[in-house]
């Protein structure tokens, strides 16, 4: 009988866990033969990096701690971060350094918060933001619609799990609520206590997910059910004097049991809205209707044949969700004036590039 198939695996398919695919095999050939071996960031802290590897002689997946400074040392967007896909030289000098790293798919990235205007970049190549949305109390619909908004900006795919499930019994019933909230997005009902719902939540996601949501929300409580492994790192620094020290540390990327990895890194849970793209992909319901009022620069306060105004007399579209998105418009544009002239400029120029149907329409 065939079997083994371990044989016929190329040398980094045990990375594959951490999410690795033949496309990134592809684009890392060059590095390869440069003498790189292919990582994945699972920590990062100021300067140096927890790097899973696939040890190049033992054939073992391993993690080593890596001098991140040849990539970046200033806090910017293009900083490594957790998630980040690298070109590892495990032979440099006095420890191993990442030499390059692989262009993102997605970036999450902070807002500048009273803070530097460009951000800072939390997690790389995400394919799913979960958002944890307690059923413990009321769903804060607004709250909602933030992280959806946000999670949209990615690039990634959001997706919403009500927790805590065995303490209602209408958990069906706020899922519709919450369904309606979140246009294009799967909302799933899981409790880490009684396990329900954590079989579908890792079907729907097979690649890299990350948690998000208020506190209190079950996120840690959900990433011990998905992760059910240690989660820390032992290892091995050395001292200016030469001499070993162990340190111990948390990771903040796992590759979970049966497939897909997790990202939770603690930054990540205060994240706040950034730059616009995501907004009117998380209201994409507002935005459609807009298309169909009679003037193109509608403003849907009293303009005749707005069809935005309509669905909010016939119902179809709800008070509160409007208030909502003008809410979050508002303060998209206060974050927007805050940021200095330069990244301002070229941030307007991607939201009008990408929104230019929206811009005009709805103002509040
Ligand atoms: P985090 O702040 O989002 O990480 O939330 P935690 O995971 O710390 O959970 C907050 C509280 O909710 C804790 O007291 C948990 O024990 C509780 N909790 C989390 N998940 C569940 C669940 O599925 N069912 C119940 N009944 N309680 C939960
Ligand atoms: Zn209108």
């Amino acid at each position: 009988m065939f079997n083994a198939t371990s044989d016929f695996a190329a040398p980094s398919s045990g990375l594959s866990g951490y999410g690795w695919t033949a496309e990134l095999d592809e684009l890392f050939a060059p590095l390869a033969e440069a003498g790189l071996t292919p990582g994945r960031l699972v920590r990062v802290d100021r300067g140096q990096a927890d790097v899973a590897v696939l040890d190049p002689e033992s054939g073992e997946l391993r993690t080593v701690r890596a001098d991140t400074r040849p990539v970046g040392s200033a806090e910017t967007k293009d900083n490594p971060c957790t998630g980040d896909w690298a070109a590892v030289d495990l032979a440099a000098t006095p420890m191993p350094a990442v030499s390059a790293l692989l262009p993102r798919s997605t970036a999450i990235i902070r807002k500048g918060a009273g803070m530097r205007s460009d951000g800072q970049v939390l997690a790389a190549n995400v394919d799913t933001v979960l958002i944890a949305v307690s059923l413990a109390s009321d769903p804060d619909l607004g709250r909602v619609e933030r992280f959806l908004a946000l999670a949209w900006e990615s690039g990634a795919q959001p997706m919403v799990a009500l927790t805590k499930a065995d303490l209602v019994d209408d958990a069906d019933f706020i899922r519709e609520d919450v369904e309606r909230a979140a246009p294009g997005v799967t909302v799933l009902v899981v409790s880490a206590e009684t396990g329900e719902g954590l079989d579908v939540l890792r079907a729907c996601t097979p690649g890299t997910t990350v948690l998000i949501g208020q506190s209190g929300a079950g996120k840690s409580t959900l990433t011990n059910a998905l992760t059910g492994a240690d989660r820390m790192i032992v290892q091995q620094t050395r001292d200016s004097d030469g001499k070993g020290r162990h340190t111990t540390t948390t990771r903040e990327l796992f590759a979970l049991p049966g497939g897909g990895v997790l990202i939770d890194t603690p930054g990540l849970r205060e994240v706040g809205l950034y730059g616009g793209e995501g907004l009117a992909q998380a209201f994409s319901d507002i935005e459609g209707l807009a298309e169909d009022c009679r003037f193109h620069d509608c403003s849907h306060r009293s303009e005749p044949g707005c069809a935005v105004l309509a669905a909010l007399a016939d119902g179809s579209l709800h008070e509160r969700r409007m208030e909502s998105y003008l809410k979050l418009q508002r303060e998209n544009e206060w974050i927007a004036s805050r940021s200095d002239a330069r990244l301002a400029g070229e941030r307007t120029k991607l939201w009008k590039a990408r929104t230019k149907a929206v811009r005009g329409r709805v103002r509040p």
